[in-house]
């Protein structure tokens, strides 16, 4: 290890770890608003069933970028509200799926090396933390690439297996007023 890193102080790690904490908290915040756009455009094309799968995959984002910022805050840091990127709309089906399969790929080597970073700082929280996310970006490239593939490969002959099946997410997510409903 870098005797630099090592002979840091603990408020010069610390503050290393936040950085990385809210850089993937800006890239959660970015794959939330990117994937709700594609949502409604999914939806709007009558792809019940993968509009449906893009507003899960969104709120598994938003999960993530909460637990970022829970992170954050335990370090005595402040939660960016700044996404990474800007919102890319209008986007056609032969583009919307390899686009998420990239970000996706990107997102999980990114937090491969800010894993690293939490770890030449010392923190193995952090280093969990982005652990289980990893794995979860990792089912969501799965999905994104699985589709990507059905539309380059099969086409009109995948997609209209699709076109006009159920948008629906499976029952109610929690939010806060269902949740008053159901108590
Ligand atoms: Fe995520
Ligand atoms: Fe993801």
């Amino acid at each position: 290890m870098e005797s630099a890193t090592l002979s840091a102080s603990k408020e010069e790690r610390r503050a290393k770890v936040i950085e990385v904490l809210n850089k993937a908290r800006a890239m959660e915040l970015h794959a939330i608003t990117q994937y709700m756009n594609q949502h409604y455009g999914l939806d709007d094309m009558d792809y019940g069933e993968l509009a449906a799968n893009q507003k899960l995959i969104a709120i598994d984002e938003m999960r993530h970028a909460e637990m970022f910022a829970e992170r954050i805050k335990e370090l005595g840091g402040e939660p960016t509200t700044d996404p990474a990127a800007k919102t890319q709309k209008n986007q056609d089906m032969e583009t919307i799926f390899t686009f998420d399969a990239d970000l996706e790929d990107n997102t999980v080597d990114v937090y491969n090396q800010f894993l690293l970073v939490c770890r030449e700082n010392g923190d193995s929280i952090s280093m969990k933390l982005f652990e289980q996310i990893i794995d979860e970006e990792q089912a969501h490239f799965s999905h994104f690439d699985n589709v990507a593939g059905h539309i380059k490969n099969l086409g009109n002959v995948y997609l209209s297996k699709i076109a006009g099946t159920s948008a629906s997410t499976g029952g109610f997510g929690k939010g806060f007023v269902i949740n008053q409903g159901a108590a």
